[in-house]
C-alpha cells in the first residue's frame, strides 16, 4: 500500500495536548501583520475533516479542526480584514481577506446543536499543548474534492495507523449529541 499524505500536524505522528494549556493565539497566514484571534480557552474534539468546507492547508487532504466556547474567542488584530465566506451556511466561517485563512467558524442559529461553540484550526497557533486530534470526520468526502474513490482503503488505514478512526460524518459521542438535541426539541 501507498502511505498517502493526510495532514502536515499529523502525518509525522500526533502531538499530545497537554492538560493545563488554557488557550492561546491563532494567527492568519499573512507573513507581515497578521490576522490575530485570541482563544481563552483549551479545545475541545479536536478532529481532522475530510469535508470540502473546513480550511485546509494548502496540498493538504484534510482539514485539522476542534470547538471551543465562543465566548472564550476574540480577535485582537486586524478583525477588518476578516469576511464570512458564505453567509447562508450554518457554520459561518470568518476568513482573512488576503491569504484566505479561516481564523473561527461561529454558529448564530440558537436551535443548532453545536450553538454556543466556535469552530477553530488550532494549526494556527505556535502555541504548544492544544488538545490533539481524536479521530476523523466525514472521510469519505474528500472524493467530493476530488480524490480517487480506490485510494480510500489507504486513506483509511493509514488513519487508523495513526490511531484517529475514520468514520463518514461525526464520530458517535457528537452524532449522539446531535440525536439527542433532536429529540429533545422534537
Ligand atoms: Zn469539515
Ligand atoms: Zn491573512
Amino acid at each position: 500500500m501507498t502511505t498517502p499524505t493526510l495532514h502536515p500536524s499529523i502525518d509525522n505522528g500526533i502531538q499530545p495536548g497537554s492538560d493545563d494549556f488554557a488557550g492561546g493565539t491563532l494567527k492568519c497566514k499573512c507573513g507581515s501583520d497578521p490576522v490575530e484571534v485570541t482563544i481563552k480557552s483549551q479545545s475541545a474534539h479536536n478532529h481532522v475533516c475530510g469535508c470540502t468546507k473546513c480550511w485546509k492547508p494548502k496540498g493538504s487532504l484534510l482539514s485539522m479542526v476542534a470547538v471551543v466556547p465562543r465566548d472564550s474567542v476574540s480577535v485582537t488584530a486586524n478583525e477588518d480584514r476578516l469576511a464570512i465566506v458564505d453567509e447562508s451556511a450554518a457554520i459561518q466561517r470568518y476568513a482573512c481577506k488576503t491569504c484566505g485563512v479561516h481564523m473561527y467558524g461561529r454558529i448564530e442559529n440558537t436551535g443548532h446543536p453545536f450553538h454556543g461553540l466556535d469552530f477553530i484550526h488550532t494549526e494556527l497557533s505556535d502555541d504548544t499543548g492544544w488538545s490533539a486530534p481524536e479521530f476523523a470526520a466525514f472521510v469519505s468526502s474528500v472524493i467530493e474534492g476530488g480524490y480517487p474513490a480506490d485510494g480510500m482503503d489507504d486513506v483509511r488505514a493509514r488513519l487508523r495507523v495513526l490511531g484517529l478512526e475514520p468514520y463518514d460524518c461525526l464520530s458517535p459521542p457528537l452524532m449522539d449529541v446531535i440525536a439527542t438535541h433532536a429529540f429533545k426539541s422534537a
